[in-house]
């Protein structure tokens, strides 16, 4: 298949995608292209240069959504260089679950994203998926898995240029892969690790594996130059989101402190709500508060592929 046909392909399931998530809003923009499988529309990844996959992806991105579905221009850059010299924040496709009767995302289609910060340094990772197949997990969730490398080599980042992890809490669908990554430094709240060890968390031989070298946090703190942990207690006792430096003001990466973008924007708090199935609900709204506080131009979550970004 020529590359112009699979970019139009892409762009295509790209819009069926959106008019599925989307609500009409005229107070936030969003756009998805992080979240192109260029794998389903016959593009061969493996063959491809990083440049030609930038080339892909930019010419992608020259359709950008609005919350009433029509297509606009850019209302920001794709180039992130920053005072902290973070290049780019990108988002990985993970695949989804499809929670069981009786979870409180019953009847939802759940996305899974980890995100790649392209810094200085290295890549840092946010967050790494269901990993390797388990059978109890899938027998619940019926989950699609894509593999990290895959997912990486899709944004033009290689595998082996992942320097450091950061882990924004413990649960099978974020912390699935960390096996991994054993002798790099993953970054993890210590309220997190304790929790993990409480029975039927999350998969214990993936997050104590024995070459795992975690990093721990008590609160905020910092994993490289203009990227930090944010604290974000609620969802579960020790969840943290990512905030980055770039040139344009403060990208955070709140992952599943807020569940959707509407949890976000609207502190709405109907199905399917992170608030309603968090760990302490109060904890949850205070750290969405305090994420609201830091003034942030744009926003992406675990479970929503919408980006929120502010209105200039
Ligand atoms: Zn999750």
């Amino acid at each position: 298949m020529s590359k112009p046909v699979a970019v139009k392909l892409a762009v295509k399931n790209f819009a069926q995608e959106r008019i599925r998530f989307s609500i009409s809003r005229s107070s936030y923009w969003y756009r998805g292209f992080e979240s192109l499988s260029l794998h389903q529309t016959g593009t061969n990844s493996q063959s491809a240069s990083d440049g030609q996959l930038r080339g892909i992806r930019y010419s992608a991105l020259h359709r950008v959504f609005s919350g009433s579905g029509r297509d606009l221009q850019s209302p920001v850059s794709t180039d992130m260089r920053s005072r902290g010299a973070v290049r780019r924040v990108v988002a990985l496709d993970m695949g989804s679950v499809a929670p069981p009767k009786g979870h409180p995302d019953f009847g939802t289609l759940t996305v899974i994203q980890a995100f790649a910060i392209d810094a200085p340094g290295g890549v840092v990772l946010v967050d790494t998926g269901l990993g390797e197949a388990e059978p109890a997990i899938d027998a619940l969730y019926s989950p699609t898995r894509r593999s990290l490398a895959e997912a990486l080599l899709e944004t033009g980042l290689s595998r082996e240029r992942v320097s450091a992890i950061v882990v924004s809490h413990l649960h099978f669908d974020h912390a699935g892969a960390l096996p991994e990554f054993s002798g790099l430094p993953i970054h993890v709240q210590r309220d997190e690790r304790q929790a993990a060890r409480q029975p039927r968390y999350t998969v214990r031989s993936r997050v104590e594996a024995p070459a795992l070298r975690y990093i721990e946090h008590a609160g905020d703190g910092e994993v490289c130059e203009g990227v930090r942990v944010i604290a974000t207690p609620g969802h579960t006792p020790g969840h943290q989101s990512v905030a980055i430096e770039t040139e344009r003001g403060l990208v955070i990466l709140a992952c599943q402190a807020a569940y959707t973008l509407e949890e976000w924007t609207e502190r709405s708090f109907q199905h399917p709500a992170g608030a309603l199935s968090a760990w302490d609900r109060e904890a949850y709204a205070k750290s969405l508060d305090r994420l609201r506080a830091m003034n942030p131009i744009e926003v992406r979550f675990s479970h929503d592929r919408r980006i929120w970004l502010k209105m200039a």
